[in-house]
Order: C-alpha cells, then structure tokens, then sequence
C-alpha cells in the first residue's frame, strides 16, 4: 500500500491555495443525503455538493455506471467520437429546444463556450461590431477571465488587470434597464434564469418573456446559464421550461454529471453553424467515463418521479422554514425555485449566514449560503421526507444556539 501521511483539517492551511474556508470537518463517506467525517459524525446534506448532487451521494445506479464504464473505455479524445457522448447529446436534443450538443467538464467551460459562440455567431453572420453582451448585476458564471467579466460581481472579476471588452451589466428583472442598452451591435443576453450565488433569485415571467422579444427585434442571443437551476432543479428539467419561451443557446453542468465532472452547452442547428472544425474544442471534454455517469444520471432525472416529487420536497422545506420565521423572525423573505431555495436573513440573524453554516455543522447539518446574507438550499431531489425533518430540526437547533448567545 501506499504511504503517506495523516491529513486532518490543519493541513488544508498547508498545503492548499488559500481560496476557500472549508468547514472544520472533514467528509469521508456519503449515502444518499447523509454524510460521516473522519471522527464518524453523522451529517445530513442539504448542500448537495452545491447543486450538483441531484441524486445523492453514491447512488446505486451512477456507482454502477462508474464501475461499468470504468472498466470499459475511460478517454480517447475528441480526435475520436464515443457511443456515450452520442448518446447522452441525443437525450439532451431529445428533451429540449436544441439540435447541437458541446460537451465540457466544468460550468465555467460550458460558459465560455457559449459566449465564444455568441460574439462568433454576431460576428461571422451580421458585423464584426456585434460584439455586446449584456449580462446581469449579481450574476455567477463561472471563474474564467469571460465568464468573470460577464458574471456580474466585481469582488470576482476584479484585480486580475485589464478585462474582455464590451460587456454591460444591468439589475436583474429590469427589462426597462435591459430596453435601454440593447442594440443592433449586442450580440447576447446573459442570464441565469434563477440566480444562484447572487442571492437565489428567480426571473419573472414578464422578465423572460420580455427578454425573448427584445433578443428576437435586436438579433441577439437569448443565453441561459441553467449550469446550477437545470437538470431537474427546479422540478422540470430546465427551468426555462416554466417560462413558456427558450433560448438559444443554454449551458447545464452541475448535476449533469450527478457529482462527476461533465457541463455541456446546446444549442439550434442554425446557431452552431457558426462554428467549424477547429473553432473551438477541449481535451476532455464528453469523455466516454463522464458521459455513462451523465447518461444514468439523466436516465434517473428526466422521469416524473424525480421531477414531480421536487415541488413536494419544495414545500416540505419553506413550511418549515415559515415556522421557523414565525417563532423567530429571523428571514426577510423565502424565494427561489424547486429545490434551489433562499431565505434571506434579518433581524438578529442579519448577515449571519457563515455563523450558521458553523452552527449547523457542530449540530450534523450540511449547510450553503449565497452570500453573507441569505442560506441556501440545494439538496438532492430525492432526498428523503424524514431527512428533511430531521435536517430542519438540527437547522432549529444551531439557530436557537445562535439566538441564545
Ligand atoms: C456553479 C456555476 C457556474 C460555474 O461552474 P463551475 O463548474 O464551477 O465552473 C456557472 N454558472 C452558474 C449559474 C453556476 O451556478
């Protein structure tokens, strides 16, 4: 066996970029919603790896792609194509507004991708000035240099020197604000259709339906990053899906893969037209390994079980969460979409978040916040009824210990 050395949380301060603060905690093993660490504390997941693990932890049919898969064909490239990556591509078409499919590993790839495509589509079909996107204030999508840029928070797009050009930011759900930047010379809106780090934040109806119109009078692509709000999220298997309209382009990553790395952007023929051979690509990208992992979890996901049981799910949390307020008054609001829900804190919990995530931890809950001020929600779709009462009942708990102080 091999050697090495004990690791303990200490050693995350030693040896890693100093660009996050993990909890104290360190997890070893994970089934369905629950978690141990290494001393074998038991902790119930409402974090869901941030929206990524859609069925849990290590569940028995992506265990069993993993194993099947691993052992079959793990990488070949995209100098060659693979039965996985087909496949998975025509259930995507299958099941949405696209006809093309691009596959990558991570969110901020597939972003990348969709807004190389954007400025190359404006630029190859209309003029090399078409070159605007407009995005949206409190935006997240991604941590490359574009996808930084167009996301719509400056502590993550700052301080890295000179940015790509062209980029406009307005307040989300302002289709006024959007009417009065778009022009003949913007080639995109940007746009995650719930927001998910800003502050989980949905669009209205009239905001979507507004933005459809003014891309289709100014020839601009309506782009939706559904990277944290797709794959069955928000109880359809995109959330555009409750819009009544669709986009042109659209990324999906995070729970794509069920925890294993994989993001793909869609798109229509008449877009993806754009590109040719050598315009853009990625090594790993739609890997054989990550697509069998993609095509157990999509198998799973797109059924009415899963989907129609998100809304139940959705309820059984924000009642808890209303009782909650109601005993403490602790939240300004509860928003949010399916299972990507917010509450946003006030009172004596005002910009609280990083101490209750702490005190949820210590009582054996996962916990996520988006921001300082608002604790996020994004469990599995299938986590348990009892798991989500026993979850609340420890999230009672660590805010009581909070309140008591
Ligand atoms: C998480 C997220 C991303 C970035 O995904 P990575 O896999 O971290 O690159 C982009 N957009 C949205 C909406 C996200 O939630």
């Amino acid at each position: 066996m091999t050697q090495h050395q004990a690791v303990n949380r200490q050693t995350f301060d030693q040896v890693m970029l100093p660009i996050y603060s993990p909890a104290e905690f360190i997890p070893v093993k994970g089934q369905g919603s629950r978690v141990w660490d290494q001393q074998g504390k038991e902790y119930i997941d409402f974090a869901g790896g941030i929206a990524v693990l859609a069925l849990g932890h290590c569940h028995p049919s992506l265990v069993a792609a993993v194993r099947k898969q691993s052992e079959k064909l793990w990488h070949v490239s995209n100098i060659f194509t693979n039965e996985e990556a087909l496949t998975l591509a025509q259930k995507l078409i299958n099941a949405t507004f696209a006809d093309r499919v691009f596959f990558v590993n991570s969110g901020a790839e597939a972003n990348e991708a969709a807004f190389k495509l954007a400025r190359h589509y404006a630029i190859t079909k209309h003029s090399p000035y078409k070159t605007k996107i407009i995005a949206f204030k409190q935006a997240f999508h991604g941590r490359t240099f574009f996808t930084v840029s167009v996301g719509g928070q400056a502590k993550y797009a700052d301080g890295f020197g000179p940015k790509p050009a062209d980029i406009i930011h307005v307040p989300f759900n302002d289709l006024d604000a959007v009417k009065a930047v778009i022009d003949e010379n913007t080639c995109a809106v940007v746009l995650e259709p719930v927001q998910g780090e800003g502050g989980v934040t949905a669009a209205t109806p009239e905001f979507m339906q507004g933005l459809r119109q003014l891309c289709d009078e100014n020839k601009a692509l309506l782009v939706f990053d559904e990277v944290q709000s797709g794959m069955g999220r928000t109880g359809k298997l995109f959330s555009y899906m409750h819009y009544g309209i669709a986009p042109d382009v659209l990324t999906t990553a995070k729970a794509l893969g069920g925890g294993f790395p994989i993001s793909a952007m869609i798109t229509t023929n008449e877009i993806a037209q754009a590109m040719e051979v050598g315009s853009h690509g990625t090594t790993y990208g739609g890997n054989p390994l990550a697509c069998a992992v993609g095509n157990a979890a999509f198998d799973i996901i797109n059924t009415d079980e899963v989907l129609d049981g998100v809304a139940k799910r959705r309820e059984l949390f924000v009642s808890h969460l209303n009782k909650l307020n109601d005993k403490y008054g602790i939240f300004a609001e509860i928003r949010g979409m399916g299972l990507l829900i917010g509450a946003e804190l006030d009172g004596k919990l005002l910009n609280r978040a990083k101490d209750i995530l702490q005190a949820s931890a210590d009582e054996g809950l996962m916990m996520l916040s988006a921001g300082s001020n608002v604790l996020r929600f994004t469990p599995s779709l299938i986590i348990s009824e009892e798991e989500i009462n026993s979850g609340m009942e420890k999230l009672a708990t660590a805010i009581e210990t909070l309140l008591a102080k």
